[in-house]
């Protein structure tokens, strides 16, 4: 187990993908730090699961975040992953889902890293990776403050990775194309209603019409790419924006 002795902070990741990843790093030994929102006994159960503590912190306030990150102490491996969804018209889009999609997806993971560059500076090792999406890439309508966030979390994650090059630490981006997730599940009837369509034709229409594979990217594939760029192997994989999207963003 390659990770042992290591510790890692997930953000979201009491379900989804985040969950996945902090499976796929406890499975390799790390001890793992999961954050988000849900039901106590569900993320105690999780816990011990994976051996795993847990901090409630709402990533959208800078205090607690800061809070966090004490409580957390030296993180050897910090993935930014926590993030939310709004589908809307820009014209009609509502200020406070803006204001919270940016603070959530990009805001938060500047607070996490510039909290955690010190620790893994001095200990000359480190792992900062991004949970972006095929959003950081190419862009659909209707989903503005999501496809701003993630382009900025892509030119985040490259500045961080140029200015940690030389102390061991990578930064890279990992961008899922649809993962079946309650992130998923939770935009389909604003999509039914922005596009005026039924359930079916948003997943058949909408979601996977751009996914070359027409299957959902499953969040344990994310998991396993995640683990592989905390290997030692993974060293000078670095500023990269890792595709997991069936093909989608080739076209
Ligand atoms: P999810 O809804 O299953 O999980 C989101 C997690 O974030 C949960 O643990 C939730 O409790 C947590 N969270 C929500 N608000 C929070 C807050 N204010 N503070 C702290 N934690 C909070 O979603 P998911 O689909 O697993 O998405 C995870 C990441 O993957 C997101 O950044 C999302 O943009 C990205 N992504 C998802 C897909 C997809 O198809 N599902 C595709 C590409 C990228």
């Amino acid at each position: 187990m390659f990770l042992e002795g290591k510790r890692a902070l997930v953000t979201g990741s009491t379900s989804g993908i985040g969950l996945a990843i902090a499976r796929a790093l406890a499975g390799e030994g790390a001890q793992v730090i999961l954050n988000g929102f849900g039901d106590e006994a569900e993320i105690a159960k999780l816990c011990d699961e994976l051996g795993a503590s847990h901090s409630g912190a709402d990533l959208t306030d800078a205090a607690q975040i800061e809070a966090m990150m004490e409580q957390a102490g030296e993180i050897d491996i910090l993935v930014n992953n926590a993030g939310v969804q709004h589908v809307s018209p820009v014209e009609d889009f509502p200020v406070d889902k803006w204001n919270l999609i940016i603070a959530l997806n990009l805001t938060a993971a500047f607070h996490t890293t510039r909290l955690a560059v010190p620790g893994m500076k001095k200990k000359g090792w480190g792992r900062i990776i991004n949970t972006a999406s095929a959003h950081s890439k190419v862009a659909s309508p209707f989903k503005s403050a999501y496809n701003a966030s993630k382009h900025g979390i892509a030119g985040f994650t490259k500045t961080v990775a140029l200015e940690l090059a030389q102390h061991g630490v990578t930064a890279n981006c990992i961008s899922p194309g649809y993962v079946w997730t309650p992130l998923i599940e939770g935009q389909i009837p604003d999509t039914m209603k922005a596009r005026g369509l039924s359930r079916e034709e948003v997943i058949n229409d909408v979601l996977l019409v751009k996914q070359a594979t027409k299957k959902f990217v499953q969040p344990e594939e994310v998991g396993a790419l995640a683990a592989f760029l905390c290997r030692d192997e993974a060293q000078n994989v670095n500023g990269a924006n890792w595709s997991v999207d069936g093909g989608w963003t080739a076209e």
